[in-house]
């Protein structure tokens, strides 16, 4: 069985008066016009609590979505123990009659969910429609139909054989359950890291970030509709420590496949090497981990191109993208009239809810996410080394709202552009512009994290040397574009340093972690 490359899953614009925008305004006003109640799925059932978290759209906080049911320990308990019972039947079966629920999930939400999905991501985390669009119905698409391909080239990679031996690969699941914790920023990343394991014949724990349990269960409710068998992935919420402390103490516990921040991974990576002689097997450990992405700009660039890569690069969902661009350094020669496009057009970028399709910018994911950047750009305001030089204005009385805020600093160290905000500020800082190579150095060596970076330049000599130079400084590295927005199937996704284990999303190199070969030789 060999499953082609597949199309990327074409994106719908929208516009105005189109049909497909009537249907999501339709999704997104029924949404609105229910409460709904949200069970954790484990093996196959749905699992009420009683003990409620609200959902509300982080742009309108006081509208409530609907709630969810929080989990305790003995839900993990039992979440491990149904994927247990269903690894018995799961990872026998053939590996094609898996991929179809898979293709089929993807063909469901391209033709009867689409705005489902869509208007719950809107809703829930605060996307506009195009953003929703390339992630919870795109991407997510793509992700699905994109790894039954790549295994399907995996499974088909064959040792030789020669006169009197036969020699073959048998490519298996892991020996036990893996963890998948999935972050609020993207509905794909949610939806890739449960089913990119259980396509390889795992069995999944799946705990989403709470802020991402409207999108997350309705992708759930598809798998089941596409046929997925009872317990083969469980849908579970708990808090994040509870988690790690029950599935770490696992012996069955045989990897985990985390998109989050850097410290929660370093502090799960330490508690699975703490229990490491209680496993059967050595726990397989993937993390997307975060970053603090760069935008470098040489003295021949084109303005335009630098103007857009910074705007959209810092600006699109709120620059909660790991990918965002959050600091840039712009050449002295042209500086003054980058800068001065920029402004003019963040000024242009319409601030509001989701459910108005003009707004461009919508509100950031909670409070807690709020105080913090407001704290960084309130910090900048009294800074002398900082300039605050577009936006810095916040409020949160309807919801999270953080005007697109830029950061004009002296120091190329300054706190903004080393630590991550995760929000929508972008901090600049002007060199030399004869100093291309000085520079070059400093970006490297404040890139703690290597996610994504640019290079925008139009002298082929400066592209060469800034890839070189910065080639272990990013794990996705863009020539004159912004550092956002990989699509899978061509810019396969991922970064090392503090970003994580670079196992490139929506590739092969990423379901390699979710196999484990074996060797089998026959003579005769
Ligand atoms: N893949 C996304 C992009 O290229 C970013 C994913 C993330 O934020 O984790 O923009």
């Amino acid at each position: 069985f060999d499953y082609a490359a597949p199309v990327n899953e074409p994106v719908y614009s929208y516009a105005p008066g189109s049909p497909e925008r009537a249907a999501l305004k339709k999704q997104l006003a029924a949404f609105k016009a229910e409460t709904a109640d949200i069970p954790m799925y484990i093996g196959g059932k749905e699992v009420r609590t009683g003990k409620t978290v609200d959902l509300r759209p982080p742009h309108e906080i006081k509208h409530k979505l609907g709630h969810f049911h929080m989990g305790d320990a003995s839900h993990i308990k039992d979440a491990i123990a149904a994927a247990l019972e269903a690894r018995e039947k799961w990872a026998k079966m053939d590996w094609e009659s898996r991929a179809g629920i898979f293709l089929r999930a993807a063909d469901l939400i391209a033709t009867k969910y689409r705005y489902h999905m869509n208007g719950a991501t809107m809703l829930g985390q605060s996307k506009n429609a195009y953003q929703a669009e390339i992630d919870s119905a795109c991407e997510l698409i793509d992700f699905l139909r994109w790894n039954v391909h790549y295994l399907s080239e995996i499974y088909r990679q064959q040792p030789v054989s020669s006169p009197g031996i036969h020699n073959r690969m048998e490519y298996r699941p892991l020996e036990g359950f893996v963890l998948a914790v999935t972050p609020f920023n993207f509905t794909a990343i949610g939806g890739n890291l449960p089913t990119s394991a259980a396509m390889c014949g795992n069995v999944v724990v799946w705990k989403p970030a709470n802020t991402q349990v409207f999108a997350a269960q309705m992708f759930m409710k598809i798998m089941i509709e596409a046929g997925l068998p009872a317990g083969v992935i469980n849908l579970v919420y708990a808090p994040g420590p509870l988690i790690g402390d029950v599935c770490f103490a696992d012996p069955h516990f045989a990897g985990i496949h985390f998109t989050g921040s850097t410290g929660v991974f370093q502090t799960m990576w330490k508690t699975i090497g703490e229990n490491i002689a209680k496993y059967k097997t050595y726990p397989r450990i993937v993390g997307e981990t975060g970053g603090k992405d760069f935008v470098l700009i040489h003295k021949s660039a084109d303005v335009d191109v630098s103007v857009t890569a910074l705007a959209r690069g810092a600006f699109e969902y709120q620059g909660q993208k790991c990918s965002a661009a959050s600091r840039a350094y712009l050449p002295s020669n042209i500086a003054e009239e980058i800068k001065s496009k920029l402004v003019a057009q963040l000024k242009t970028m319409k601030m509001g809810t989701t459910e108005d399709f003009s707004n461009f910018i919508n509100a950031v994911i909670d409070e807690r996410s709020f105080d913090k950047i407001a704290q960084y750009i309130d910090n900048a305001k009294k800074d002398p080394a900082a300039k605050i030089i577009a936006g810095g204005n916040y409020n949160k009385s309807e919801g999270y709202f953080i005007e697109p805020t830029v950061i004009e600093t002296t120091d190329p160290k300054y706190v903004t552009m080393c630590e991550e905000i995760f929000g929508p500020v972008l901090t600049i800082h002007v060199y030399d512009a004869e100093k291309f190579e000085e520079i070059m150095q400093v970006v490297d060596s404040t890139s703690e994290y290597a996610l994504t970076g640019s290079i925008i330049a139009q002298d082929r000599y400066a592209v060469e040397l800034a890839t070189r130079t910065l080639e272990n400084a990013a794990g996705n590295f863009y020539i004159n574009d912004k550092p956002t927005g990989a699509v899978v199937g061509q810019q396969p996704f991922g970064g090392a340093r503090a970003s994580g284990t670079n196992d490139k999303a929506g590739s092969m190199l990423n379901l390699y972690r979710w196999l484990s070969a074996r060797a089998i030789k026959e003579t005769f």
